[in-house]
């Protein structure tokens, strides 16, 4: 094989692939400057009418995922985010509830009930925005009202349509309006401000929300142990002091390990891997989770190795790099990478023709076979799956290394251990490189020292509790319980 291009040291790396995201273009541009012009005058109106605002939290008080809260004034209503629940009664939800009818999703409380959000009631909402594209804060998109404009950045719709709709080329989401970090724009009564957070989903926002004289903060997921950590310090620098509310996430409150590597300890164990492996590397990680591919990358192409992802990931990348914040993609200045096509999605090339060859084009010249993956090993990273399955048999792999970096709770699925035994079956060897996509304690107890909220509502959680050590602040409440803000 011909060496990879000069490994960039990681602090060029990271100059390289993350600066903090610009608008890129104007399409449906929401209004930006309203704090700097006019709209003083509005909030001066809404504040002279006095607060009225209500806060719901639909779920999260005591549970981590399936995010929904409600924001009303007078006369606007808003939801940030519209998540499907990880749990149910304490247990990780059963996946293939996806497919249960919405009545029943109802019943069980899947889907909460709220009066005029969803697709069979009037629509009593003016818009649903969301912070991130983890399924926990957009998977109930599907049942909302079509009515009701969905806010979020050009990156998630990106993040969000390929992962409902992939392979399906063009796919767009209906009715949403693009919003850019650090651009504030209004809906109504509210005025909103989102901030770039480093976090396992690209290019999540924290939000500043203002009416009726009330400013809220809302933290969503955040961390800041990741490749963009500087984002959380741009964060407390520019967010509003002495707010009236801080909503902050607390995924990793009562969690056992509290000592959370960063994504660069990450990166050096998978290169350690690589350096002593003497087979091929397969490696599992969400592809959401593009600051992890980042590591795999990096690690790849540090040791002289290929890194080989499917055609899903190769056109994921491909579409949410810009020109202002570059990302690997198969081809280019990036030839230490390669697309392997597995026979899936080859079968619906065959069955869809022409639309699915616009997604598959661009990496053809990037493309790997499986039997020069059979011949290379030693020289292979490879991204892989559970449904890979069949098409890592056909490969006939010599023993070498398998690194899973994912959530450890969804390694006792069933197609999950079938995957894992069938590969220590060949005489893989098994290893965990992870770090959490969410705030340590020590984070969390920052943000809320240097914001000095006035009121802290901890969510994202099932420990909402242990905040009351962390600020006096502090108050738990029940879902679906009205607050006054
Ligand atoms: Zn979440
Ligand atoms: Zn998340």
């Amino acid at each position: 094989m011909s060496k990879a291009v000069g490994a960039a040291s990681t602090a060029d790396a990271r100059r390289l692939v993350f600066p903090v995201l610009q608008p890129t273009g104007s399409r449906r541009l929401l209004q930006a400057g309203f704090l700097e012009a006019c709209t003083k005058k509005q909030i001066f109106r809404t504040e002279r009418q006095g607060c009225r605002m209500e806060l719901i939290i639909y779920r999260g008080t005591h549970e981590i995922g399936g995010t929904m809260i409600e924001l009303k004034t007078r006369g606007t209503r808003i939801l940030l985010d519209a998540g499907y629940p990880l749990y149910y009664k304490g247990e990780i939800i059963d996946e293939s509830w996806v497919k249960k009818p919405a009545k029943e999703l109802l019943e069980l409380g899947v889907i909460p009930q709220v009066k005029g959000l969803y697709q069979w009631d009037q629509p009593k909402f003016d818009a649903v925005i969301l912070s991130h594209a983890h399924s926990d804060h957009y998977g109930l998109l599907k049942y909302i009202h079509p009515k009701i404009p969905v806010y979020l950045t050009e990156a998630a719709e990106t993040l969000i349509s390929l992962s409902l709709s992939f392979p399906i080329p063009k796919f767009r989401m209906e009715n949403t309006m693009i919003f850019y970090m650090e651009k504030p724009f209004q809906i109504g009564d509210f005025f909103l401000k989102p901030y770039l957070m480093d976090h396992s989903a690209f290019d999540a926002a924290a939000f500043e929300i203002r009416a009726e004289g009330k400013t809220l903060i809302y933290s969503a997921d955040f961390r800041n142990h990741g490749w963009k950590g500087y984002c959380l310090e741009n964060f407390l620098q520019k967010a509003p002091k002495y707010a009236d509310l801080l909503l902050v996430e607390g995924t990793n409150i009562g969690r056992k390990s509290e000592s959370l590597p960063s994504e660069s300890d990450v990166q050096q164990k998978v290169e350690a891997i690589l350096k002593d492996s003497e087979g091929i590397v397969l490696f599992q990680a969400s592809t959401q989770n593009v600051d992890r591919m980042i590591s795999f990358y990096q690690a790849a192409e540090a040791q002289g190795k290929f890194l080989v992802v499917d055609v899903y990931v190769a056109n994921l990348l491909s579409q949410l790099t810009r020109p202002n914040y570059r990302l690997p993609v198969p081809g280019g200045r990036y030839r230490a990478m390669k697309v392997f096509y597995p026979f899936p999605l080859g079968r619906l090339w065959q069955t869809k023709g022409r639309e699915i060859l616009c997604s598959f084009l661009p990496f053809i010249r990037s493309r790997i076979s499986m039997r020069k993956i059979s011949k290379k090993q030693k020289c292979i990273v490879m991204m892989v799956r559970p449904s890979m399955l069949s098409d890592l048999k056909k490969i006939e792999l010599d023993p070498g290394d398998f690194i899973y970096s994912m959530w450890q709770a969804y390694r006792g699925k069933g197609s999950q251990v079938r995957f894992e035994k069938y590969l220590s079956s060949l005489g893989f060897q098994s290893h965990l490189a992870h770090t959490s996509g969410h705030a340590s304690e020590a984070a969390i107890k920052q943000v809320i020292a240097e914001l000095h909220p006035k009121r802290v509502i901890p969510i994202h959680t099932f420990h909402p509790e242990a905040f009351f050590a962390f600020s006096d602040k502090t108050e738990v409440f029940q879902d679906s319980w009205v607050i006054k803000v």
